[in-house]
């Protein structure tokens, strides 16, 4: 688990792109923080890394949004669901099980028991000492995502 503090959206954006350098195809993403946190813009800044052109917006209504880039993103947004059916209607755990691409998740903890054995955990907090400072922590579910949150930690501590 490691923590980096942000005081921009320029600086979560940032810190988003090193994640996009690093990131592997397959990796399942969750995205926990408030309302305007910055989960999405995390997600934009992600997705433009992997070559996304396209617009990237919270897929809140449609509960999915899929872009393409240099690999698949699917970009789920859990915040208006209602029941865990819904997610099996949207085929959820087929795209979050083995994913063929990057699978990213805002508000993974309205349904905690739905998420895979194996995620990246970002937890964006505002801080409270000024409008746009924010603790980003990451923290990795399972064996595999424990690793590669270790490597993620190195790289960003020398990328800075
Ligand atoms: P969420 O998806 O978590 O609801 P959004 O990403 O849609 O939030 O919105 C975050 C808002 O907060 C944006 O308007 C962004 O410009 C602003 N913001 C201010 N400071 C930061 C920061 N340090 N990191 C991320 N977003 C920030
Ligand atoms: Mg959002």
């Amino acid at each position: 688990m490691f923590t980096c503090m942000t005081n921009s959206p320029e600086d979560t954006g940032h810190l988003a792109e090193l994640v996009g350098q690093k990131i592997r195809e397959g990796t399942v993403l969750c995205l926990e923080g408030d309302l305007g946190a910055g989960k999405t813009l995390f997600v934009q800044s992600l997705a433009r890394t992997l070559g996304v052109e396209g617009e990237v917006t919270s897929p809140t209504f449609n509960l999915m949004n899929i872009y393409v880039g240099i690999c698949r993103i699917f970009h789920f947004d859990l915040y208006r669901l209602e029941s865990e059916e819904e997610l099996e209607d949207i085929g959820f755990y087929e795209y979050t099980e083995e994913p063929e691409g990057i699978v990213v998740i805002e508000w993974p903890d309205k349904f905690p028991e739905s998420l895979p054995d194996e995620y990246v955990l970002v937890r964006i907090e505002r801080t409270g000492e000024t409008e746009d400072a924010r603790r980003i922590v990451f923290s990795g579910v399972g064996e595999r995502s424990q690793e590669f949150v270790k490597e993620l930690e190195t790289f960003v501590h020398t990328s800075h």
